[in-house]
């Protein structure tokens, strides 16, 4: 049983948390066509820097032209998000200064959409940094969508077309699903063929929070 609170209120949500691509976005679109309401984490990441917002100045006033996109995207305030991750995933202190201004406007995200969805009888959060954000308690239940290291290594690279270096240096920058997997209530195995999915996830969306 893990150890930090769930949230325990009358709704059900379901906390789909693992690796970069160990496929928690496959998992969450199976989940929203069987009609649950999918609330996304990296959305709410990329709306905290989109033009105009104080996430974006801010990441304009510390890193400077080397960020800022290029042609009308520059005028238009956008931020070069590949710059972004060069300076963030080779520099802890750069990564870490980014989730300390990101992170709360997330969570804040999330808190204004589930107090939108309050009727809803259940809900997805899909949030990879969900263990190393303390985000638990937002969760009523929390699904690990699981596979082995060289797997994520390799599906990392071929879906964002990434050199081995630097799909690395995105996976080095989470916590180890090793780590995490003690924390989940749930693990989905997602080491063999997608099609096997569903019967997993179907026993699970039936089960009551913690005894699937
Ligand atoms: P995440 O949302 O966790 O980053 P994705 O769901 O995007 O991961 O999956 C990462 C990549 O791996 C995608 O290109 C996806 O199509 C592929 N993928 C997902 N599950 C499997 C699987 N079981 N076998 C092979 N490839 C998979």
């Amino acid at each position: 049983m893990p150890a930090s609170p769930r949230w325990s209120g009358p709704q059900r949500r379901i906390g789909l948390t693992g690796g970069i691509a160990s496929g928690k976005s496959t998992v969450a679109r199976w989940l929203e066509q069987q009609g649950l309401p999918v609330l996304d984490a990296d959305v709410y990441a990329r709306e905290a820097l989109a033009p105009g917002t104080a996430g974006a100045a801010a990441v304009l006033e510390r890193y400077g032209e080397v960020v800022r996109g290029e042609g009308s995207a520059a005028a238009a305030g956008v931020i070069n998000r590949a710059a972004l991750g060069q300076i963030v995933f080779n520099a802890p202190q750069e990564r870490s200064w980014l989730e300390q201004l990101v992170h709360p406007l997330v969570r804040a995200r999330f808190e204004d959409e589930l107090a939108r969805l309050a009727s809803a009888p259940a809900v997805v959060l899909v949030v990879p940094l969900l263990f190393e954000a303390g985000l638990e308690g937002l969760c009523s239940e929390v699904w690990l969508v699981d596979c082995e290291p060289e797997q994520q290594l390799e599906r990392l690279m071929q879906r964002d077309g990434l050199s081995e270096a630097a799909a690395e240096a995105r996976i080095q920058a989470q916590w180890p699903l090793e780590r995490k997997r003690p924390l989940a209530d749930q693990l989905i195995d997602n080491r063999t063929d997608p099609s096997q999915l569903p019967a997993r996830l179907g026993h699970l969306l039936k089960a009551s929070a913690l005894d699937g």
